[in-house]
């Protein structure tokens, strides 16, 4: 087990942690950043950006992610791949653990653990999970190119996705359970317009199916309102049900809600534990862009450096 001591820490490489590095080193403050367990976090599987401002013409999500971290590294950003497995923020400095074996000790942490994607919970989806079962249409749709695909959920990432797999696939089915969408009413026009997309309203799925050969087969469906089976014959099941924030190994020390959003003090990214910053996805279970989290990144970033100076005069005037 090896001990290392860093000013700053970032945990997590979406916009917010990226965002935070750019700050924190143009500062001068040396950070250290571990990009968790999906460098480039959330927007590598997302298609086109549209809505981040600076990209008149919108850009690739993975792209985007390449550029966030060349710019943090210009100034100096020690980008390291490995995973925060736990942490103990009982003292100070405060203690995370990376991938259970290097022990860092940081004066300052800032949490950008982002969120991910939820799961029906079937065990059947785990059993065919990327064996045709997957929560992503940008990165695993090519795969079911020329093929019939399912894509449950009605928010605008199944929206979304629905209309992408829509280029490639000959029949997409949008399983919702509601009879009505949840997604803006833009994407929802989109989805309704699209002929080769069929919404299948009131339906939740009983089981994904399929075998070791083939992968995903299908899906038994039931219908919520008459209690009607009917089974679907598709090679791709994309779930599009939200996202979990991935803040796991901060119960019990940080303040979050009871879906496990992190909670800072308002206006701020402070968390109940003097020099931990929350920022990002983890938490922001309201507006959830790119743009925001990039923007708490860099509130993260402030709020470190401006807790290390305190520090450090602080203890200055103990010595003096
Ligand atoms: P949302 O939470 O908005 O939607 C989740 C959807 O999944 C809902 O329709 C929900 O149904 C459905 N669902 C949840 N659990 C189940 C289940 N067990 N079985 C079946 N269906 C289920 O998540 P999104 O990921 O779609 O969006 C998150 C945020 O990101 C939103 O604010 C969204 O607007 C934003 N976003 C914006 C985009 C853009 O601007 N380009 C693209 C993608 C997302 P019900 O409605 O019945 O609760």
């Amino acid at each position: 087990m090896s001990t290392e001591h860093v000013k700053v820490l970032i945990i997590g490489s979406g916009p917010a942690g990226y965002t935070a590095a750019v700050y924190a080193s143009r500062a001068g403050l040396k950070p250290v950043l571990y990009t968790g367990g999906q460098p480039g976090g959330q927007l590598t599987t997302t298609n086109d950006v549209e809505n981040y401002p600076g990209y008149p013409e919108g850009i690739n999500g993975p792209q985007m992610m390449v550029e966030f971290q060349q710019q943090a590294e210009r100034f100096g950003t020690d980008i390291r791949y490995g995973l925060a497995t736990k942490v103990d923020f009982s003292g100070y400095p405060h203690r995370v653990w990376i991938d259970d074996k290097t022990e860092i000790t940081a004066d300052s942490v800032i949490i950008s653990t982002g969120a991910s994607a939820k799961y029906l919970g079937l065990p059947s989806e785990q059993e065919f999970a990327n064996k045709g079962v997957s929560a992503c249409a940008v990165c695993d749709g090519f795969f079911y190119k020329g093929k019939p695909v399912a894509v449950v959920g009605a928010g605008d990432t199944a929206a979304e996705e629905a209309t992408y797999l829509a280029n490639l696939s000959p029949k997409v089915y949008m399983i919702v359970r509601r009879d009505e969408m949840r997604a803006s009413k833009i994407m929802q026009e989109r989805v309704l317009n699209t002929p080769n997309i069929e919404v299948l309203w009131n339906h939740e799925t009983e089981e994904v199916i399929g075998n070791d050969t083939d992968g995903v087969t299908g899906a038994r469906l039931v219908n919520n309102k008459t209690g009607e089976k009917t089974e679907i014959e598709v090679n791709g099941f994309f779930v599009a049900i939200g996202h979990k924030p991935n803040t796991d190994i901060f119960k019990g020390w940080l303040d979050m809600d009871e879906t496990g959003y992190l909670i800072v003090k308002p206006g701020t990214s402070h968390t109940n534990i003097e020099g931990v910053f929350a920022t990002g996805d983890a938490a922001d279970k309201v507006y959830r862009q790119a743009v925001t989290a990039a923007g708490t990144g860099c509130m993260g970033a402030l709020d470190a450096e401006r807790f290390l100076a305190e520090k450090e005069f602080e203890m200055s005037t103990a010595e003096a």
